[in-house]
């Protein structure tokens, strides 16, 4: 049976990023028989621009029918002075949260080849693989009430609500503990049960949710702590189980301890495995249209694709192998290059893939 994907390039480097990520799974359909239709949206800006809305309806239809979808990225300074419910990244929190797209897969892994570009001593990073589950639809992000009020004597008041239910907290924590289980059985919980009450419920439901999983070692820290120990010795965590605004501060963090944005895939997932998958970058505006963003994140989301949506885990490991094999060879985008390295085009990097992959 066909599987559909839905292709949403976006804004700034997505057009560049995602044809190349579309090459790849091109090839894979011609030499491992994938039986796919790839279908294209538009979303973000680009999607205001032809549609007076980041996320049209027929957007959402054809990603509600699909069995994944690959994102490129959305966002630009174009955008920035419209009404916040028509800037694209309210594309982009709509489309997760109409999907019901609540679990945020982001691992940080450094290949060995890259160890340098890591800001960090190489002892530190090196061999470095955790993987942080992120709650991606509820907390402070979207809980209501919110919004700018003027108070008595003139003075303006912004306002956000931080809430998580019961339900969330345990179906998030169900993810980390199983994915976990196929890692090294370790989930360190990150809250900050010390001052907010949502947290200590958080803290209090992954505990229960923990007995279900028994071989699996669970710790708690709270999350200044743990972007000290992020940056201190990253290598002490296997999984990291987190709310929504903690995850999307402590994953770009972790992102950096990798060297590069450029390299980093993420895979956003509902309650039957369905995903939309995208690199955890940008749009890049200041490197748009110049042909040298690094397409390999939103390759190495495809491989994200190929584990959790397709079922195909070997063609996964294939891919995430063939990605290996171009670095191995030393070919470099400008965002990861080093002298005695080889400077490549988007374009470049993305054949070198296709080429690797008939290896
Ligand atoms: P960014 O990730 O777009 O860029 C940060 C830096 O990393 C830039 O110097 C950029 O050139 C570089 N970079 C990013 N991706 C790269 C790649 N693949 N190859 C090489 N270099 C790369 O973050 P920003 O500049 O803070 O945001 C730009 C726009 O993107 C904003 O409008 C923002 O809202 C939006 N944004 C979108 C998403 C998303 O779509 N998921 C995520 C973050 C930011």
């Amino acid at each position: 049976m066909n599987k559909r994907i839905v292709v949403l390039a976006g804004d700034g480097i997505g057009s560049e990023i995602t044809a190349e990520a579309v090459k790849v799974l091109q090839a894979l359909q011609v030499q491992w028989a994938l039986d796919l239709v790839i279908e294209s949206g538009l979303i973000g800006g680009a999607a205001y621009e032809a549609t007076g809305t980041p996320l049209p309806e027929q957007t959402l239809a054809l990603a509600q029918a699909a069995d994944a979808i690959l994102l490129g990225a959305v966002g630009g300074p174009k955008w920035e002075g419209l009404e916040i419910h028509l800037r694209p990244e309210k594309g982009l929190l709509g489309i997760r949260s109409a999907l019901g797209l609540f679990a945020n897969l982001r691992p940080a892994i450094l290949y060995p080849q890259l160890v340098e570009a890591s800001t960090l001593k190489p002892e530190l990073v090196a061999d470095l693989d955790l993987m942080i589950v992120r709650e991606l639809t509820g907390g402070i992000y979207f809980g209501q009430p919110r919004g700018i009020r003027c108070l008595e004597g003139g003075e303006r008041e912004g306002f956000n609500t931080l809430v998580y239910r019961e339900s969330e907290i345990r179906r998030i924590a169900r993810v980390a503990f199983t994915i976990a289980m196929k890692r090294n059985r370790r989930v360190c919980s990150i809250d900050k049960a010390n001052v907010l009450e949502a947290s200590e419920l958080w803290r209090e439901v992954v505990a229960e949710e923990a007995k279900e999983f028994p071989e699996v070692k669970l710790s708690h820290m709270y999350v200044d702590n743990a972007a000290m120990q992020l940056v201190r010795a990253p290598k002490q965590f296997d999984v990291i189980l987190t709310t929504n605004m903690f995850g999307d501060i402590l994953s770009d963090c972790a992102a950096m301890l990798t060297g590069s944005i450029g390299m980093l895939p993420s895979a956003s997932l509902d309650e039957k495995g369905k995903g939309m998958y995208e690199p955890i970058h940008g749009s890049a505006p200041d490197i748009a249209g110049q042909g040298v963003a690094n397409p390999l994140a939103t390759i190495l989301s495809v491989a994200m694709m190929l584990r959790y949506s397709l079922h195909e885990p070997d063609h996964a490991l294939r891919l995430e192998k063939a990605v290996g094999t171009v670095l191995d060879q030393g070919l470099r985008t400008a965002d990861i290059y080093a002298p005695g390295t080889v400077r490549v085009s988007t374009k470049e990097m993305g054949d070198a893939v296709v080429t690797a992959l008939k290896d």
